[in-house]
């Protein structure tokens, strides 16, 4: 199995390879071409499954694909529990948006730290958001975004983010996305408060569990 064989274009490919990326791991083969279907996806997978590539991948190549890819204008969103995950699955994500003949921007939010800088940093636009809830909701107050244009919508570790007392925060987050989008929903553990939450979100979901 070559990324490639999954639907992912030669520039992604490529950009894969630069990091590494040579053999895709089970949660990759299965959520990969799915995702690029534009399903909603339910999976459970761990931290080290390669989970992270699995969502960063085919949004990074729908978004470039697409026939009205409009610049700056946030069509992706990814909600994790922590800074530290916020830090790594940005990074992972601007690994491959990056390596692009047309770089798409990817904006890192996370509590904690003066809203400010982060604010300054997505003046004129952005192209995907990995945030925490609670920094998302205080930038979306700020003006410093706006969600109308959210065409995948992820929610990594979920688990963490519903044990973490995100509920409230996500409930007034999915409010203000476009009914109309992709949704991917990973989790390491499927308790019944975040099958709850998957029955509510997805829309007949491809499931994988591994
Ligand atoms: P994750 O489960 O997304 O946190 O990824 C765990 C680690 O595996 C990260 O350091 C990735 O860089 C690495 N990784 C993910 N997918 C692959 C792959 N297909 N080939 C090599 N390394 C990978």
């Amino acid at each position: 199995m070559s990324f490639a064989s999954l639907g992912l274009s030669p520039a992604l490919v490529r950009a894969a390879e630069a990091l590494s990326y040579t053999q895709p791991t089970p949660v990759q083969t299965e959520a990969i071409p799915a995702a690029l279907q534009g399903r909603d996806l339910l999976a459970t997978a761990h931290t080290g499954s390669g989970k992270t590539a699995a969502f960063c991948l085919p949004i990074v190549q729908r978004l470039i694909e697409a026939p009205r890819y409009a610049p700056r204008r946030t069509q992706a969103l990814i909600l994790v529990p922590t800074r530290e995950l916020a830090t790594q699955v940005g990074e992972t994500m601007r690994g491959f948006a990056e390596r692009l003949a047309t770089p798409l921007k990817v904006s890192i939010v996370f509590g904690g730290v003066s809203i400010n800088p982060q604010m300054m940093k997505m003046r004129g636009g952005t192209d995907v958001v990995v945030a925490t809830p609670g920094r998302l909701l205080d930038l979306l107050d700020h003006n410093a975004l706006k969600l109308g244009d959210i065409a995948t919508l992820v929610l990594d570790e979920a688990d963490r983010l519903l044990s973490e007392g995100f509920a409230d925060e996500l409930a007034a987050i999915l409010a203000r996305l476009p009914a109309q989008r992709q949704n991917q929903l990973f989790s390491a553990t499927l308790p019944d408060a975040v099958q709850n939450l998957a029955n509510e979100l997805l829309n007949d979901p491809v499931r994988i569990d591994l």
